[in-house]
């Protein structure tokens, strides 16, 4: 995949893609990421990128022109010899007024596209005619508003790159991630490491224990524990079998703790039965 950034603070990108699994991915060759900036698609001597809103108003809009410019050069080379890279491009513009991303949208990117543009809007936005005109796909990270695009565009490469064939060195370590499909869409289980006991807080006795079955069985009930508290909304979607949902249903109720703990409330994964 060659991710190809638009943005008028390429220096912004020197530190987060040198480090850990980015870094690796790129010198083994199985991402490709440049930065482009976009002041270098401008054509006028003071290399503007910005301008003031139509219709008055705070702050300034970058313009379309070096916008349209950037990918529309882009598009056209990439290929061998600069011909056209005929590959499946996404353009894509960072927005908070883009659809949401998730683990699922990230799938499909990663498993839709070998190229993707990331244009990074600042100040009050982009002037809105490259969203109608020029992107294929308008990405929001959440609903609160940034400084600028470039956070944004290195949290989908971050989110595309590791879904990547060999990128995580192992084929299953995504698997079972939170979201993740292999999870069938819930939290990933909680993870402990040595101490077996810190600070009087003792590691679940059954990870310690060796029997491969019983933390298997006690990492799925752990993973569906923290959903329901954390995320129940994502229970709804998931793909759990017949016992596992009359299992949360009683532990909602109460009745499994009853079984187990007296009346005390379960406040930790320890206390998990
Ligand atoms: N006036 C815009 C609005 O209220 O929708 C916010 C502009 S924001 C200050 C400047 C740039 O940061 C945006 O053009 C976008 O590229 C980026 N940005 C900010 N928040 C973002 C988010 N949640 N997701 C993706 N990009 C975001």
């Amino acid at each position: 995949m060659r991710f190809e950034v638009l943005t008028i603070f390429p220096g912004f990108f020197d530190g987060p893609l040198e480090h850990g699994i980015l870094r690796r991915a790129q010198k083994q060759g199985l991402i490709e990421i440049l930065i482009h900036d976009l002041r270098s698609f401008t054509d006028d001597r003071h290399h503007i990128v910005d301008d003031r809103p139509f219709g008055g108003g705070d702050g300034m809009v970058l313009k379309p022109e070096p916008i349209f410019r950037g990918v529309e050069s882009l598009l056209a080379g990439g290929g061998p010899d600069g011909s056209p890279d005929q590959s499946p491009a996404a353009v894509v513009l960072l927005s908070p007024q883009g659809n949401v991303f998730n683990q699922a949208e990230a799938t499909r990117l990663a498993a839709t596209y070998s190229r993707m543009i990331l244009i990074c809007g600042r100040y009050e936005g982009v002037d809105e005619r490259v969203a109608e005109h020029l992107v294929t796909e308008e990405i929001s990270v959440g609903d609160y508003v940034l400084t600028g695009g470039e956070v944004p565009a290195l949290i989908v490469i971050d989110a595309v790159a590791r879904l990547l064939p060999e990128v995580l060195g192992s084929e299953t370590s995504a698997v079972n991630d939170s979201f993740a499909d292999g999870a069938e869409g819930i939290l990933d289980h909680p993870h402990y490491t040595r101490p077996a006991e810190f600070r009087g807080w003792r590691v679940p006795e059954v990870l310690i224990g060796g029997n491969h079955a019983e933390v298997a069985r006690w990492r799925r009930r752990a993973a569906l524990w923290k959903t329901m508290r954390r995320r129940p909304e994502l229970l709804q979607t998931a793909n759990l079998t017949g016992a596992e949902r009359s299992w949360l249903e009683r532990l909602a109720t109460g009745a499994e703790r009853d079984a187990t703990k007296g009346d005390e409330p379960i406040e930790n994964v320890s206390d998990l039965p």
